[in-house]
């Protein structure tokens, strides 16, 4: 999920669905507030979809949304692998529209980022700037961050050729002439997704070895719209409305070379939301470890504590899963929950 990097945090605000604030003005403490049922945390696609699933389970819920709230489908335009929308949807309408039915059941909001936690006994502890959030379960949902190369031009070019999810966008570039960066597992998935759409995929990666599993490797390797070119790196992206090309550099002989391509699909990692979340649940390379016990898949390394979307799942990265992930993470608190009144 994007935080807001840089900025000051976002005034305190409390929010109850159609109504400007339910617990009175912004700063009031909240402190000696009976706990939450449940807190979610973040409110993308599988936040989101928890809130639903727990507040229709009349438990009382908190969003702490982020102060960005909505996750990566606000930095998108057209979603179209969305169900239910046969013409495609923007990301921030749709967004707009889940957190509009997310308040209809009651939810409440802080539009917020977390800046600390404690969950070494229940009641769960939660901070925003504003104060301490108490809840009685948790559901993390705070979403993973794609990698970018961090070059302006790419910035600039965001949603007009540059991509950093190859199964959103890759339809629109059917027939057309693509560069995917990196060499890890997504580099490869991505590339040979984007070969059965694409005329050509050529992957530019920085080093003269994949680090990807070998058999998609050789997945990779055996497709012949897919060519490499090792250890090289992009270093800009050329066109003015559109991508038309990427300048690329070879880091052994400095020499550089312009592609023509219509497409650039950045694969090289994603950072999970979880740094307040480090000593406090098992992480594996930042992403959250479940450890499914008693029935309850979405559960963490802490009873009461569940997982849902991109921050435990780097595989499936999508809004229909993360939303799939947010309904199990509910309905497991809610269980989990009824074992612990
Ligand atoms: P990885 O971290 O595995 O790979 C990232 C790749 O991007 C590396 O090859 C790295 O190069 C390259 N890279 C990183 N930063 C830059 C940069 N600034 N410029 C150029 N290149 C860069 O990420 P993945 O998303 O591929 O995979 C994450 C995890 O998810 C892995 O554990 C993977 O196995 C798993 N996964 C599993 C899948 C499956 O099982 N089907 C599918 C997708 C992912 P270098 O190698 O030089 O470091």
């Amino acid at each position: 999920m994007p935080h807001a990097e840089g900025k000051v945090a976002a005034p305190f605000r409390l929010r109850v669905a159609g109504q400007d604030n339910s617990y009175g003005g912004p700063g009031l403490s909240i402190r000696g507030m009976p706990p939450y049922d449940v807190i979610v945390l973040g409110s993308g696609p599988a936040g989101l979809t928890a809130a639903i699933y727990a507040t229709r389970a009349n438990l009382k819920t908190l969003v702490i949304a982020g102060a960005v709230a909505g996750g990566q489908l606000m930095i998108t335009t057209d979603v179209e692998n969305y169900p239910g929308f046969p013409k495609g949807v923007q990301g921030p309408e749709l967004m707009e529209l889940w957190r509009q039915q997310t308040a209809r059941f009651g939810a409440e909001f802080v539009d917020d980022n977390v800046t600390k936690v404690d969950f070494s006994k229940p009641p769960f502890k939660v901070w925003t700037s504003d104060g301490v959030h108490e809840g009685r379960s948790i559901i993390i949902a705070t979403g993973a961050n794609a990698k970018y190369l961090g070059l302006p031009n790419e910035e600039r070019l965001k949603g007009r050729g540059v991509s950093a999810c190859a199964v959103c966008d890759g339809f629109f570039f059917k027939g057309l002439d693509v560069v995917v960066v990196g060499g890890g597992d997504t580099a490869m998935e991505d590339s040979l997704f984007l070969s059965k759409l694409c005329k050509t995929v050529t992957v530019v990666h920085r080093r003269h070895a994949f680090r990807a599993s070998k058999i998609m490797q050789d997945r990779l390797f055996k497709t012949p719209t897919i060519k490499v070119i090792w250890d090289s790196e992009v270093i800009d992206v050329l066109g003015d409305q559109r991508v038309e090309g990427v300048r690329i550099k070879n880091v052994k002989t400095a020499q550089t070379t312009d592609l023509k391509v219509r497409g650039l699909f950045l694969a090289i990692g994603h950072d999970p939301a979880t740094d307040v979340l480090r000593d406090q649940l098992r992480l594996e390379k930042g992403y959250i470890v479940l450890r499914p016990h008693d029935g309850f898949s979405t559960a963490t390394s802490v009873h009461g504590v569940f997982a849902a979307g991109d921050v435990h799942d780097f595989r499936y990265r999508q809004a229909v899963t993360a939303a799939g992930f947010g309904c199990m993470a509910a309905l497991d608190a809610e269980k989990w929950l009824q074992g612990h009144e």
